[in-house]
């Protein structure tokens, strides 16, 4: 590891016209790199956060000619490369240039299991230790990678596993598109289909992960990356108006789902905290100023609970609070979590809230949840592999 303090980049890129580093730069490199190893700091950046543009300046000033980057980004986004050393390709001299200044974030594989309907949860480790989850979620129209967006979550909403989790770090753009490449690798090889849709629906909330959240889109509808269209992408978030009106300003292609659960203040805040802030006056004004930015039709995500949120009234809120937008509602099927202060709400009562939805005219869906017993439905995530993750009940 070196620093520009410690290794002038000036320097090297005097000799790097030919990728030629003096014995005695290296030797000075190399020391800097026991330094700063032996006390601990990481002062590596990691070269997939460069964007495109930061990356033919960087091999510029190493005097490097600017195919290189496409060679590198290829071994970044398609490739999969491990390590910088792993790009066979570039020149030895350049990749330990890079190696120095550079690690690539990696999410890998650490324990996967498949369910009885197919489902595949996959842990993924990040800095060798810390877990997240991602989903394969085969159906007969559709294969769906549902993906996480930060290690934990800070929202704690009552129902959710990951609410319990303690929050450790953001996810890197590298990490959240390293799941999608790998579910989209399963769907292929396991069941011989292409992923059809990514969901930001697993741990984390992808808006307040706002720019690595981008950059994965950025990679996986690259040509350069995974080539998907970006209708195919939907991002959940719980409700942060200032960056749903971000969104819109940005002009983004992609779907954007809102978890609203309950559609009366009272009721959404006691089940998320994250209401008291961003209440649903707030919530329907972003979700407006977002739909006119990008004539989007907006998703409603609705967790139906027993006793809860399952009524005719609630149906009647829900109805009233969808008029003001053209949306399409979800109604989701619960999956208890372990101390089990929300139930599943009964067949009849989710048949009767979904029909008063359609009598008005509204879209709706009723998702059976999927992965259950292996604790892969919505709102189960949650880190159940204990050794490799940190597990704190608030
Ligand atoms: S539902 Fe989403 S936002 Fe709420 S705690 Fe779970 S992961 Fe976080």
């Amino acid at each position: 590891m070196f620093t520009l303090s410690v290794c002038p980049k000036p320097i090297i890129a005097g000799k790097m016209k030919n990728i030629k580093i003096s014995r005695f730069m290296k030797r000075q490199c190399d020391s800097n790199v026991s330094y700063l190893s032996l006390h601990g700091m990481n002062t590596k950046k990691d070269l997939r956060e460069l964007s495109s543009e930061e990356l033919m300046s960087e091999l510029k000033e190493l005097g490097a000619p600017s195919f290189r980057a496409k060679q590198i980004r290829e071994w970044m986004w398609q490739r999969g490369a491990a390590s910088i050393s792993d790009m066979q390709n570039l020149p030895k001299e350049l990749r330990e240039v890079l190696d120095g200044k550079y690690y690539l974030s990696k999410a890998v594989l650490h324990e996967q299991q498949i369910s009885a309907d197919k489902t595949i949860k996959c842990a993924f480790k990040v800095d060798g230790d810390k877990v997240v989850e991602g989903v394969l979620i085969p159906s007969t129209k559709r294969m769906t990678a549902c993906i996480s967006s930060q290690v934990g979550c800070s929202l704690a909403c009552k129902f959710c596993a990951t609410g319990r989790l303690k929050m450790l770090r953001n996810l890197t753009g590298g990490e959240i598109f390293d799941q999608v490449n790998y579910l989209r690798n399963e769907a292929l090889t396991r069941y011989k289909t292409p992923l059809t849709n990514i969901v930001y629906m697993g741990m984390g909330e992808p808006l307040l992960n706002y720019n690595n959240m981008m950059r994965s889109i950025q990679w996986i509808t690259s040509p350069e990356g995974l080539g998907m269209s970006p209708q195919r992408i939907t991002v959940s978030t719980a409700g942060i108006a200032k960056m749903i009106k971000k969104l819109g300003d940005d002009k983004v292609k992609f779907n954007l789902a809102l978890s609203l659960h309950a559609a009366n203040d009272v009721k959404r805040s006691k089940i998320m905290e994250i209401n008291d802030s961003n209440n649903l006056a707030a919530l329907s004004e972003a979700l407006k100023y977002f739909h006119d930015a990008t004539g989007t039709r907006i998703t409603f995500e609705y967790i139906i609970f027993k006793d809860f949120n399952d009524t005719i009234q609630d149906a009647k809120e829900l109805a009233e609070f969808c008029k003001q937008l053209p949306v399409k509602i979800n109604i989701i099927e619960y999956n208890p979590i372990d101390d089990g202060e929300f139930q599943q709400a009964s067949p009849e009562r989710v048949d009767a809230f979904a029909k008063f939805l359609e009598s008005k005219n509204m879209i709706v869906n009723v998702r059976r949840s999927r992965g259950k017993d292996i604790d892969a439905a919505c709102g189960q995530l949650a880190n159940k592999n204990k050794s490799a993750s940190e597990r704190v009940f608030k």
